[in-house]
């Protein structure tokens, strides 16, 4: 049966504005890392994207090298795409991103033009778009000229591939240096994609001062630690789990859980009991409290998980001694 979506979808999520742009991101982006590739059930990656399009949930976020293997994230997107959304593209922010290895030979990594112009034209193939909305330099790249980078930036928007461009895990300085180039070549920076969660806080340390002063949005990635701060590990690896999934790549690995980091969950797990929430949602209410950071991306292995991290919405307020048995617990 084709897909009707909710007529009650923007009803249902906050929108935040992104830096000093003109673009609203919801507060809850959905991230196509995991769980969208060749190898995954694409009845529940259609699933989770109806189900996300429905609660108002209006950023999808990709890059050339999500599947696995790399692309197939993309490719499946354009087939939900294409049967269920294609009609609301004016409703949609797809956002994809290269930097990271994506083929072999001295063209398929880092942050030469070479790349990021051929590798965003591979991604409008797979994907069945004509541009994206936004595109991403994936990380810093220590020998290509920034200029270089963000002169292909600058090229992909100007040739309509994308309408805003942005960086990802880039430093304080890095980023000012960024800032600065694109707004020297017309093109600012839209956004700003760095990992944070309660586990790893680096971006409090300057990098969100900098957001803040140039006008750049921040759209957070792995605010959950890739699934280690909820309920799900505190009582041994699930075998449906991130961490028993051995996919490599960055993701989650059994021995990263350690007896010291699940002492800490328990506790955080007993402060969002008392809140009314789950573990996940609690975590995902703390990464939103700053309102320089723009989106919160959600991953999800499953259609449920999403309902489950969405209910954070209902409670994104803290009080300050919430705040505080919180930092106290990380401090420990
Ligand atoms: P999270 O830290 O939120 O981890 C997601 C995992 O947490 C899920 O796969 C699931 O684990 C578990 N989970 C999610 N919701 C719940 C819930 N309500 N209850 C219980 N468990 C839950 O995010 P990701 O690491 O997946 O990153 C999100 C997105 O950020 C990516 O899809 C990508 O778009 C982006 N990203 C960007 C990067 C970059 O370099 N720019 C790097 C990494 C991510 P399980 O699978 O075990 O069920």
């Amino acid at each position: 049966m084709s897909y009707q979506p909710s007529q009650e979808r923007y009803n249902r999520m906050k929108y935040k504005r992104c830096g000093r742009s003109g673009l609203l991101l919801p507060a809850f982006s959905l991230g196509l890392w995991h769980n969208f590739g060749k190898e995954d059930d694409y009845v529940n990656a259609q699933t989770i994207i109806r189900k996300a399009f429905d609660a108002g949930i209006t950023h999808f976020d990709l890059a050339n090298n999500y599947g696995p293997p790399p692309g197939s994230a993309e490719i499946t997107f354009g087939k939900i795409f294409k049967s269920d959304l294609s009609q609301y593209r004016d409703e949609i922010i797809v956002s994809t991103k290269a930097g990271w290895k994506m083929w072999d030979g001295p063209y398929g990594d880092f942050g030469s033009k070479k790349y990021l112009v051929a590798s965003l034209d591979q991604s409008l193939k797979r994907m069945g778009l004509d541009y994206v909305d936004i595109f991403y330099h994936h990380r810093p790249d220590p020998s290509t000229p920034l200029e270089e980078t963000m002169g292909a930036l600058d090229l992909i928007v100007r040739e309509g591939k994308a309408l805003y461009v942005g960086i990802s895990s880039y430093s304080a300085e890095e980023t000012k240096a960024a800032a600065k180039l694109l707004k020297e070549m017309g093109t600012p920076c839209l956004i700003h994609q760095p990992r944070y969660s309660m586990f790893d806080r680096w971006i409090e340390d300057g990098l969100l001062d900098v957001l803040e002063e140039e006008g750049i949005g921040c759209i957070v990635f792995s605010p959950l630690e890739q699934g280690l701060l909820t309920d799900k590990y505190l009582n041994g690896v699930p075998q449906s789990s991130r961490a028993a999934s051995g996919r490599g790549n960055g993701a989650l690995e059994a021995s990263q859980i350690t007896k010291d980091k699940l002492e800490v969950v328990e506790k955080l797990n007993n402060i969002a009991k008392g809140r009314g929430q789950t573990l996940a949602q609690m975590a995902l209410s703390w990464a939103c409290r700053d309102s320089r950071v723009s989106s919160v991306l959600l991953g999800v292995s499953r259609p449920e998980q999403l309902d489950n991290s969405l209910e954070a919405l209902q409670k994104l307020d803290f009080s300050n001694d919430e705040l505080q048995r919180i930092e106290s617990t990380l401090l420990n």
